[in-house]
């Protein structure tokens, strides 16, 4: 997927130059504690995971095994959809779903154990985005899974469903002080996610679960936005539950 890569690297070089201007931290420069590992983190999540479990999900559940329930369900409209229509349905419905199963990585002890490693970040930039245990990319893919082959979306649909989420999810992760007034209620920002990943003793925890579109936050009541940027991220590291 070489569109996919050159997209990864130019998004992030645009946000480490805006991190340059509109710093949340000025202190923390584009080689910051733990880039290495960071980077280490883009290359295999990014690259070797999410390509290796697509092929497998395609592999064992092949589109043809669902057949049978989509024409059951007569869900095949879709497909025949203009481009930007498929692309808003899929992201719509795999961002809840996706958003429900962060509620519960975060609620259930022992999906906690390996979406912790999310929240280990105590300086966040773009790039963070990419920091989780390879468990997280087997299980959201076969969230969106579900949702791309039973109602039937076409490859380009799904490719601009990447695009944009991992377009939010660098911005979201990004060291940046910016806020995005009425969008706020659509979208995840930094001023959002940086609360989400509050270090236990100076914010609220299990709140903004939001993972690309804000409004399931809003609308279940899990939104913690007060007007200042927490001002310590992170996961206790002196007890093994990191909280
Ligand atoms: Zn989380
Ligand atoms: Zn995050």
């Amino acid at each position: 997927m070489l569109p996919y890569s050159i997209f990864l690297v130019v998004s992030g070089l645009l946000l480490s130059v805006a991190e340059r201007f509109w710093p949340r931290e000025p202190r923390q420069g584009f080689f910051r504690r733990e880039f290495g590992l960071d980077v280490l983190y883009l290359f295999f999540n990014a690259e070797v995971v999410g390509a290796l479990v697509a092929i497998w999900i395609t592999r064992t559940l092949p589109p043809e095994a669902i057949l049978p329930l989509r024409n059951l369900l007569e869900l095949n409209g879709l497909a025949a959809q203009p481009l930007w229509l498929q692309t808003i349905v899929l992201l719509v419905s795999k961002d809840f779903l996706q958003w429900l199963v962060h509620n519960l990585m975060h609620r259930v002890s022992a999906l906690w154990q390996f979406h912790k490693t999310h929240h280990s970040s105590t300086n966040m930039d773009w790039l963070s985005n990419w920091r989780f245990h390879w468990f997280e990319i087997v299980v959201y893919q076969m969230v969106l899974y579900v949702p791309a082959t039973l109602l039937g979306f076409s490859a380009e649909a799904a490719f601009g469903c990447a695009i944009i989420s991992t377009a939010v999810g660098h911005f979201a992760h990004a060291n940046l002080r910016v806020r995005i007034g009425f969008l706020k209620y659509i979208v995840n920002s930094p001023e959002m996610h940086t609360w989400h990943h509050v270090h236990p003793d100076a914010g609220p925890q299990d709140r903004n679960f939001a993972i690309t579109f804000a409004f399931w936050d809003w609308l279940f009541g899990t939104v913690y936005l007060p007007a200042e940027f927490p001002k310590r991220l992170g996961i206790r590291l002196t007890s093994a539950a990191g909280r």
